[in-house]
């Protein structure tokens, strides 16, 4: 095992800090229980860097990133910065986190766990044992090209331009990260563009082709235009392994993903960038959810999204595979046992607060480490 590992945590505003408390307890266990040594620096984004030092992010704190084996981020943002300049509010910060360090393939896992099957919208036999990932490039696409802006006409009327642009290299790189988890789980990508409309989807098209020809023989791979690949999500979800798209098209059929689950506080996510010299992936890990100033300073969010953030750290940027999936299971078993935060809460089952949800994970996932003899 690569025992020393610094981590970044950047714990953030509202809920951020509880439930980064959370992982922190996983954190120690994994140090006093295998042989990793994590060494965990904590610093300041979003709102409560604005407080301290007038930016939501200083370059500090970048560098300290650049330099990490991966961070883990809470959450950013709250009502009281809205009437702040663009640049200095609290989302700056996490913007300005992932373009310093490129992190252009951003993955979303939308799993279903059993004990939780009828929290989604769908029918049970519909999303029971659903588990998928999309993969959203996230620094090019319609989000970023040029040009773009709002322009005044001549007869007075005004135009709108984004324009959607994708390079050779762009596609490819993602494409091989989605290729990559594929091999990992169900050997399938549904590669997801508009190759009907768009010219920028027949490229895309035509290169994640020649990147699976080339370097991935094995796993299988189909097409899918954005609008059936968002119909088909509600129709059968299961049918899909890893779906590989663009930004525009990302921002959708993630958040269509992540609702079939049913709960926010469930779900995390990872942000990639290019190997560093330490041959590790720059990454960025945190849950799908923002600060949640609603129920903030209340021990009462779901810290699972942020546990399993971590999860995903262990198996994509430290290769930790197994360590990942007994964290994993720990949080299956504890939702077994019938425990359940207020936003997840089911008939028959026992509340608990955001720390007692963290204890009980950490206790469940000693033992396991215990019996496994990791
Ligand atoms: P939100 O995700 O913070 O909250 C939406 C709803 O879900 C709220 O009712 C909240 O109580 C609930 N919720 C969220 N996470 C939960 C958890 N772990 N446990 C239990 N319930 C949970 O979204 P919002 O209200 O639209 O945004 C609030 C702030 O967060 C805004 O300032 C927004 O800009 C910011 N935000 C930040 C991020 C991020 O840091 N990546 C993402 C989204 C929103």
């Amino acid at each position: 095992m690569n025992k020393k590992t610094n981590i970044l945590l950047l714990p953030g505003d509202g809920i951020g800090p509880e439930v980064c408390s959370s992982v922190k307890e996983v954190i120690n266990c994994l140090n006093n229980n295998t042989e990793i040594d994590f060494l965990v620096d904590e610093d300041l984004v979003g709102g409560c860097s604005y407080e301290r030092h007038k930016v939501p992010i200083t370059d500090k704190v970048i560098a300290k990133a650049k330099n990490s084996d991966g961070i883990l981020l809470g959450s950013v943002g709250s009502p009281i910065y809205e009437s702040l300049p663009f640049e200095l509010r609290p989302e700056r910060g996490l913007l300005k986190l992932r373009k310093e360090l490129d992190l252009f393939a951003n993955i979303r896992p939308a799993k279903v766990f059993n004990s939780l099957v009828d929290a989604s919208s769908l029918k049970r036999d519909i999303v029971k044992n659903m588990d998928i990932v999309v993969l959203r490039e996230l620094t090019g696409g319609i989000y970023f090209g040029e040009p773009r802006g709002i322009e005044n006409l001549s007869d007075g009327q005004r135009k709108g331009i984004n324009t959607e642009v994708y390079t050779t290299n762009e596609i490819i790189r993602l494409g091989r990260v989605g290729f990559e988890i594929a091999s990992l789980r169900k050997k399938a990508v549904h590669s997801v563009e508009k190759a009907n409309v768009m010219e920028s989807g027949v490229l895309w098209r035509e290169e994640i082709h020649k990147l699976k020809e080339k370097e991935f023989p094995d796993i299988s791979l189909k097409n899918m235009y954005a609008d059936n690949c968002a119909m088909q999500l509600v129709k059968d979800p299961k049918q899909f392994d890893v779906i590989v798209t663009g930004n525009l098209f990302g921002d959708i059929l993630s958040d269509i993903s992540a609702e079939l689950t049913g709960s926010l506080g469930m779900l995390p996510s990872a942000s990639l960038g290019e190997f560093g010299d330490s041959k590790k992936r720059k990454s960025l890990y945190e849950p799908v959810h923002g600060s949640a100033p609603d129920i903030a300073g209340k021990n009462i969010a779901n810290p699972i999204a942020m546990i399993l953030s971590l999860s995903m750290f262990l198996n994509y940027t430290l290769n930790f595979k197994n360590l990942s999936d007994l964290l994993e299971k720990s949080v299956e078993e504890t939702l077994n046992r019938g425990y359940r935060t207020k936003d997840i809460m089911q008939k028959n089952c026992n509340l608990v607060s955001t720390s007692e949800m963290g204890n009980l994970i950490t206790e469940n996932l000693e033992t396991l480490l215990i019996k496994n003899e990791i």
